[in-house]
């Protein structure tokens, strides 16, 4: 089975207050393959993304929609063995001024290891 074609949205109303506005990783999404198999998830800002490809230049996770012009990752769960090339996709994603729209997560922590601008494993992104 796979995870392709499936996008993560804040699972939450508008109406939210303040308190209920920190998004935790563990929110976003199902819940995916076993830890142990996928231990880090990928959250994605796929509203922001404008094509710059960057990330499927480092990442074979990575793939541009021909449709849509924008960046899709192909599985959203992956293992120690995709780690190094999503952390670099996360890096070298030049969306939100340089901040980045990949966000690596480790499932085991629930703590953002790319691209942490806080320098604090807080998931990084703005809906
Ligand atoms: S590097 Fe960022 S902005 Fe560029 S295509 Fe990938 S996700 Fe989109």
């Amino acid at each position: 089975m796979t995870d392709r074609g499936k996008s993560y949205g804040r699972e939450r109303d508008h109406m939210s207050t303040e308190e209920d506005d920190v998004v935790s990783p563990s929110d976003l999404g199902g819940e995916g393959p076993p830890v142990e198999e996928k231990p880090y998830k990928i959250v994605f800002e796929a509203n922001k993304c404008f094509g710059a490809g960057k990330c499927a230049e480092v990442s074979d996770t990575w793939e541009m929609d021909i449709a849509t012009g924008i960046a899709k990752p192909k599985t959203y769960y992956i293992g120690e063995e995709d780690l190094a090339e999503n952390i670099e996709a996360a890096e070298a994603c030049p969306a939100k001024k340089d901040r980045g729209i990949i966000h690596v997560v480790d499932r085991r922590t629930d703590e953002e290891v790319a691209p942490d601008p806080h320098g604090d494993g807080t998931l990084s992104v703005d809906w």
